[in-house]
């Protein structure tokens, strides 16, 4: 297979060092292509995402990586744009001429009149955005943050859609929500329903696994075996925020994808999202 990650950060994010140490990094292990995607700018402030000043510098830098490896490895400009109903959109970064976007959800709901919740800061956090936005009910938090995802998918498709069980970033062992339960696979179902007849590919993202907060990689298997029934595609990503996880685990993910049936993953260069062997 041909190793590639579309899901970068740097330091004009949240991730550690400069876009050209992810590159060295990449062309070292042998890599096909490696794409950036820097937390988009938000109309608040917050910690881990891009201001637009550092939007223009992180452009430019990964302009100049381009032309200066080229021929060594293909590099694209992407942006892992939020999802926020009425605040942040995918298509919100397009007139930027990004080779993609990635689109997904972190923010859900609001803890007072000047904090947004990123639900996937800490466990703490977590708890007290179940408490005081979602009445100390997992469920409506749960089905919130799927119905979001579906809005985005239904009003601004992006290209790809990132870690689609996000919101089980803490629950290592179930600790907030129970995954067996029948409410869970019908939200979740619901979203696959709604993704399946959008053109956004879905993205294998093994972060959470590789930082030791879950055992299995997002999405979770049975909505992996869901998405093969639907013909949903899957490109195979790290989530990288140091250049040591450039290729982290992507071929675990291969080999998760082919249990379930696929051969293929989606790749992105210079003819577009295509099909190529796993
Ligand atoms: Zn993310
Ligand atoms: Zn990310």
């Amino acid at each position: 297979m041909l190793y590639t990650n579309y899901h970068t950060h740097s330091k004009w994010c949240d991730g550690k060092l400069n876009p050209e140490n992810y590159v060295t990094e990449a062309i070292n292990r042998n890599m096909y292509a490696l794409g950036f995607s820097g937390h988009s700018p938000l109309p608040f402030k917050s910690w881990w995402n891009m201001n637009y000043e550092n939007l223009i510098k992180y452009f430019s830098q990964v302009k100049k990586l381009k032309k200066q490896y080229e021929g060594q490895l293909k590099i694209y400009q992407g942006i892992e744009a939020d999802y926020i109903d009425g605040v942040s959109s995918p298509s919100n970064f397009k007139h930027f001429g990004l080779d993609y976007v990635i689109g997904g959800v972190h923010y859900i709901g609001k803890l007072n009149e000047d904090e947004y919740f990123d639900f996937d800061d800490n466990p703490e956090k977590f708890q007290r955005g179940i408490d005081e936005i979602f009445e100390g009910d997992i469920k409506k938090l749960v089905k919130y943050y799927y119905e979001q995802i579906m809005k985005m998918v239904l009003n601004d498709p992006p290209d790809v859609i990132a870690h689609l069980d996000l919101i089980l970033k803490f629950n290592k062992d179930n600790a907030f929500i129970n995954t067996e339960e029948k409410w869970y696979k019908d939200i979740v179902f619901e979203t696959l329903e709604v993704i399946a007849k959008s053109n956004c590919i879905l993205e294998m993202n093994s972060r959470s696994y590789f930082k030791k907060l879950l055992s299995e990689f997002h999405p979770a298997p049975f909505i992996v075996k869901q998405c093969k029934e639907l013909n949903i595609n899957f490109t195979i990503n790290s989530d990288a925020h140091t250049p040591q996880e450039v290729n982290s685990y992507l071929q675990q993910q291969a080999n998760l994808l082919k249990t379930f049936g696929y051969k293929e993953s989606m790749i992105f260069d210079e003819k577009g999202w295509y099909k190529s062997p796993i």
